[in-house]
């Protein structure tokens, strides 16, 4: 596998598109916080999958279409590749994000053994690991975390209050309900000790109202979750619209005083940031014989 193409964003953040050795391509983002405002100040976000099965309506990467999940040593080579690229100039990593392309949880025997092999030879134990919700997956990974002794910190894409309403954008709801997901989600949180984060990205007019957080605060309160609250990343998907910067801080502003909550500080935006844009621009070109972009 190797470095197809990078891209470098104002904010330190590199963006990389990684070419496996049989041709399929994944995402993979170096993120730096030399200001140590965030917990981690210097993470990688790597691909579990070359594409996504559960093809979220917001998501680029859900719009690909789905190739296959990635071995044990695709996974780390992707930590290894962007060590190698980055050189002394770079913090060393404190963690790896599983939250680029694919689910993880669809992809757990594959992406435990490169939390293992993370720990065993590069030293890094601590994780971050997004997932869009699948139920009885939380509870495995949460006893390997508390077996092995690695933390990682669970991040819930949540992003609606009602089952009805996260439908629309994550269809795996329809196996798994918002009441079982939280279920699952609580009992992760009392198994490690860790609070769970919950992420909420708003989109105009979908689930940015005052009544959709007064929902959200009746499904969240007094359970071991935080509150992590970001917008849509305008990936010009139809029927999907962003929220400003203003309307993100007045959801904040109804819900802070009644669960813990933050903004999500993105990184990489400038640089196709989100999840799956550059590898469909890149295939795009590819398809259509453009070699620059
Ligand atoms: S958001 Fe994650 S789970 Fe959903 S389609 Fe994209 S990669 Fe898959």
């Amino acid at each position: 596998m190797k470095i197809l193409r990078k891209i470098q964003g104002h904010d330190l953040s590199e963006k990389y598109l990684i070419e496996l050795d049989d041709q399929n391509t994944v995402e993979a983002i170096y993120m730096c916080d030399p200001e140590r405002t965030l917990t981690f100040s210097s993470t990688l976000c790597v691909s579990s999958q070359a594409g996504c099965a559960v093809g979220c309506a917001f998501c680029a990467t859900g719009r690909q279409g789905f190739a296959r999940s990635l071995e044990e040593k695709e996974i780390v080579g992707q930590v290894l590749l962007a060590v190698k690229d980055g050189g002394k100039k770079r913090m060393p990593l404190e963690a790896v994000v599983f939250a680029g392309m694919g689910e993880p949880l669809y992809n757990m025997e594959n992406v435990t053994a490169a939390m293992l092999s993370l720990r065993d030879e590069l030293g890094i134990s601590r994780h971050e690991l997004a997932t869009a919700g699948v139920a009885p997956k939380i509870g495995e990974m949460a006893r390997f975390s508390r077996e092995t002794g690695i933390m990682i910190r669970l991040n819930l894409s949540l992003h609606a209050p009602t089952d009805e309403k996260r439908a629309q954008l994550i269809p795996l709801t329809a196996r798994y309900d918002i009441k079982t997901l939280l279920n699952a989600a609580e009992e992760y949180a009392h198994m490690t000790g860790a609070t769970v984060r919950v992420r909420y990205m708003l989109i105009r007019g979908l689930n940015d109202s005052e009544e959709d957080a007064r929902a959200l605060i009746r499904r969240l309160r007094g359970r071991p979750f935080k509150l992590i609250l970001s917008g849509y990343n305008d990936n010009g998907i139809a029927g999907l619209e962003p929220v400003s910067r203003a309307d993100i801080e007045a959801f904040y502003n109804r819900v802070k005083g009644e669960i813990p909550c933050g903004i999500f500080r993105s990184f990489g935006a400038e640089i196709a940031g989100g999840c799956g844009q550059l590898r469909r621009i890149y295939c795009e070109n590819k398809r259509d014989g453009v070699e620059i972009w």
